[in-house]
């Protein structure tokens, strides 16, 4: 008896292809270090820098890199959305486990290949030990002591780092499948996923790579092309014995429209729900002096320290690509934070201190959010991602930049150069737009953690800081205690009737939440 043939049932191929485009520096560690004649130590001798992951002369994002990071974002989301648990199974294959391994690459369907660099930093590149060869440049890291706020001399370390404004081209590939249904769905979950690195990612744990609270790792993504190998095209390269085209070459673009087709199937996919969002612009204005601080580099440092009079301030504004001063999201984030921690004790409830032992994580995504304290519920947590997000702040307008001379005796650097004189260099009465968003999807979700009807308590407190923002309780940078840093906004929605009244049941609901959780403590 003849064994029964097995059919041969065909999984189409897929290729996404597109480019990351760096919108902040980025490291991406290799594990190894090397000397650079230009990096010494106090005592002169060199020091070690980390290593970005090269191939020769050219930086590349490794595809377990990429892959992991998304397996892990998207699963965050999937906890109880057993459609996209089974997508994500599939496409990674198994969870990457407890420990740190690197093996997050190996299965599942979907194939990431290394991310080269292949476009370039447009010249000049005024950055610390620029090498046009590798494309990177070498940058200093303090390990800031959060409790003391002085920076540990011997704790300076040194990355191997991409600039803004470079190109890493991406790869993904996989036969998926098997049901024509179910390969959509797959190849719309990773490109809705990649849609993560946006305009928008400047927010913790949407970047890549390492120091991103810090707003490192930004990355763009720009899709060029989804192809596919279908039956038919295979068949058709199977019946042309002669001049046959390589395999690869017959990958066929599915065009514009079905991949915009696919792009919404996966944003459903990944947001279920109200998908409505609020988005509150703001323009900050500062009474006088602003400055977030971006500390002269370690040659710089080196040259001030050979010549007093040399023109380097030791501290001086943070600014953008285009050397325009920057209040960054994470600034903004900070000080809306600590503003919804006073108020969130005064009104008798607990907010923890982030970064602190005792501070609130969320281990298991969504399930342990009532363990959460309020602050963290709205701005996030390890393992718990804000519902408000922050856009950057572009200076729109100032009355140029000054230098002040001052006496280091208190709190402005945080310790350290008793009596010495330093200056700083500081912006004056900048005004800075930007954007404060809150995610209705991201609050649906937090409502159906909260009891029914009293999900939207993130709005009202937002309208309190808002409000607070508003009327110059606020303050940004360093130097509160020296006049620096103070303001007032311009809220735009603030006269919308519907935003303020969506915004008041918000505050009643926020008030009673407080006042529960402060009575079961207590
Ligand atoms: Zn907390």
């Amino acid at each position: 008896m003849a064994p029964e043939r097995k059919t041969w049932s065909f999984r189409p191929r897929w290729r996404i292809r597109g480019l990351l485009h760096t919108q902040s520096p980025l490291f991406v560690g290799s594990g190894d270090t090397f000397e650079h004649p230009e990096i010494k130590k106090d005592d002169g001798t060199r020091a070690e820098v980390q290593a970005f992951t090269r191939a020769g002369n050219t930086p590349f994002i490794p595809g377990t890199t990429l892959k992991g990071y998304l397996r892990n974002r998207i699963w965050q989301l999937a906890q109880d959305n057993k459609e996209v648990e089974k997508l994500v199974k599939a496409l990674f294959g198994k969870g990457p486990g407890k420990e740190a391994n690197r093996n997050q690459g190996q299965g599942g369907k979907a194939r990431f290949h290394d991310a080269l660099l292949i476009s370039r930093r447009v010249e000049p590149t005024p950055l610390p030990c620029w090498n046009p060869e590798t494309q990177t440049f070498i940058e200093a890291h303090n390990c800031l002591d959060r409790v003391t706020k002085t920076v540990a001399e011997k704790m300076l370390f040194y990355q191997e780092t991409v600039p803004a404004g470079v190109g890493f081209a991406v790869e993904i590939t996989g036969k998926f499948g098997p049901e024509d249904t179910l390969a959509e769905k797959e190849v719309a979950l990773l490109l809705a996923s990649l849609e993560w690195f946006s305009g928008k990612a400047e927010e913790e744990g949407l970047s890549l790579g390492a120091d991103t609270a810090t707003g490192k790792g930004r990355l763009l993504w720009e899709l060029e092309e989804v192809s596919v190998i279908e039956e038919s095209d295979v068949k058709g390269w199977l019946a042309t014995p002669r001049s046959r085209p390589f395999y690869r070459e017959l990958y066929r673009p599915i065009g514009p429209d079905r991949e915009k087709g696919l792009l919404s199937a996966g944003r459903a996919l990944l947001r279920p729900g109200p998908k409505e969002n609020i988005t509150i612009p703001v323009v900050i204005r500062f009474d006088s002096h602003f400055l977030v601080n971006d500390p002269p580099s370690p040659p710089e440092a080196e040259k001030k320290k050979k010549d007093l009079e040399s023109e380097i301030a030791d501290h001086r504004p943070l600014r953008d690509e285009q050397g325009q001063a920057v209040l960054p999201a994470s600034s903004v984030r900070g000080a809306l934070r600590s503003q919804a921690e006073r108020i969130i004790r005064t009104l008798g409830g607990k907010a923890c201190h982030p970064g602190t032992p005792g501070a609130c994580r969320s281990t298991v995504p969504r399930r342990d959010y009532k363990d959460l304290c309020p602050a963290c519920r709205a701005f996030g947590a390890p393992g718990w991602r804000s519902p408000v997000r922050i856009s950057n702040f572009r200076l729109v307008e100032s009355r140029g930049e000054t230098t002040q001379e001052l006496l280091a005796i208190d709190r402005f650097t945080g310790g350290g150069k008793h009596g010495a004189k330093f200056n700083v260099q500081a912006v004056y009465q900048p005004v800075f737009k930007g954007e404060v968003e809150i995610e209705l999807g991201r609050l649906a979700q937090v409502e159906a953690n909260d009891p029914p009807g009293e999900g939207n308590w993130v709005l009202g407190l937002l309208a309190l800081l808002l409000r607070d923002l508003k009327e110059g309780d606020i303050t940004f940078g360093f130097g509160a205690s020296k006049g620096y840093g103070s303001c007032t906004a311009e809220i735009g929605c603030w006269d919308d009737e519907g935003f303020r009244k969506k915004a008041r049941t918000g505050l009643d609901n926020f008030r009673k939440m407080v006042q529960k959780q402060g009575g079961d403590d207590g």
